[in-house]
């Protein structure tokens, strides 16, 4: 039985007569770039979030950004974030002309430490993005209220928690702006690169729809310098479509992690995941933590379990960022899970067997790590 690490295959059989017949009626009205298809999906992932409004752009990395440059976060600001995050968190700060200051996650959440923030703070500090990583949404009370004591702008990087919730509101209506990212692999997933920013400000909404489209409110007329990152009206077709499996598929995600958890719960040397009780996570990853994590991938590997590492080496010792000059020990929380994370196989289109699977290979392979 072999479990590979992701199946798109699988989640996009049942749907395929649905999905052709939504991108043919893309074909059939040549909407492909912004238009229609990605305005009715921007209104309902608008309503699924509890936003006002939804902003379709060209990834997560363009939502990150947008957001960044729409909020007027530029050249000699920093935004504060964690360095246990795709790079992506980072690059958007980076290209706003801004600089990514860091805050260590939460050895149990894997999510932003809020009693780090006050060491973060400087006079140049204009924003927070807490990411809500492995689909888990971050603490948002206190880092909401350390924000609103400073002065700070919070921006939410949902690119792994379409559907989380926190007190019962959603990922991405919780700050000023959410940032989603519709990558295949995402819980919610393209077919092709696609993103969106989640918003209740008007103003904001308004602004970041004129720079997604070279900045015009009307055909050629060019009110800022902006950009072209629009969505593909194929893209907001599909993701419409699949929308509405959404909330069922991260159910059964969140049965699949149960059914990990309680078979792991217990074993030596085997970190799980911990779900605060503020929230609802969508467990985008599941990840443990291992001490020897090259045997115990390669145990897994050989017994047909496909694992990944998210992420291998966090984002301030990247060699992109050795100008921050933050070397080993800045932040040992991200740089230990570094080194411990393995993330098993997870999503709605696992079968019991396969579930059963992966719970004897890495009961096994465990075993026999440890005796080694
Ligand atoms: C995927 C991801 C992004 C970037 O999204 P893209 O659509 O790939 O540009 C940003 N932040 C996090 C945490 C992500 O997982």
């Amino acid at each position: 039985m072999n479990v590979p690490f992701l199946n798109l295959k699988a989640q996009h059989a049942p749907l395929k007569d649905e999905l052709l017949n939504a991108i043919e009626e893309v074909i059939e009205t040549s909407a492909f770039a912004g238009g229609p298809f990605v305005s009715r999906f921007e209104e309902d992932f608008a309503k699924f979030c509890g936003v006002e409004h939804a902003i379709g752009v060209g990834s997560g990395t363009d939502a990150l950004w947008l957001a960044l440059l729409g909020l007027g976060i530029g050249p000699g600001d920093e935004v504060i974030t964690v360095p246990m995050t795709f790079i992506a968190t980072a690059e958007a700060i980076s290209r706003t002309g801004a600089t990514p200051v860091f805050v260590d996650i939460d050895e149990a959440t894997y999510t932003l430490d809020p009693s780090g923030l006050e060491l973060a703070l400087t006079p140049r500090t204009k924003a927070i993005i807490p990411v809500h990583l492995f689909g888990q949404v971050a603490d948002m009370g206190p880092i909401l209220t350390f924000a609103n004591r400073h002065g700070l702008i919070v921006i939410e990087d949902a690119a792994q928690a379409h559907g989380a919730l926190y007190q019962g509101a959603r990922a991405g209506s919780l700050a000023r702006a959410g940032c989603f990212s519709f990558y295949p692999g995402k819980n919610l997933g393209a077919f092709g690169e696609a993103g969106a920013v989640t918003t209740h400000d008007e103003k904001l909404a308004r602004e970041m729809r004129v720079f997604r489209d070279h900045g015009q409110s009307q055909k050629y007329q060019h009110s800022v310098v902006g950009w072209n990152c629009r969505m593909d009206g194929i893209q907001g077709a599909v993701l419409r479509l699949k929308l509405r499996d959404l909330d069922r598929n991260n159910a059964k995600r969140r049965e699949v992690a149960r059914q990990y958890s309680n078979a792991f719960s217990g074993m030596p040397h085997l970190a799980l995941p911990f779900s605060h009780s503020r929230g609802l996570p969508v467990h985008h990853h599941y990840a443990v933590r291992v001490p020897n994590r090259r045997e115990f991938m390669k145990g897994l590997h050989e017994k047909g379990v496909a694992t990944a590492i998210h992420y291998p080496v966090p984002v301030h010792l990247q060699p992109a960022y050795a100008h921050l000059r933050l070397g080993v020990g800045s932040f040992p929380i991200s740089e230990r899970c570094a080194d411990e994370f393995v993330s098993l196989p997870i999503y709605p289109e696992l079968t019991e067997l396969q579930i059963n699977t992966v719970i004897e290979a890495v009961t096994k392979t465990l075993v026999a790590v440890l005796a080694a």
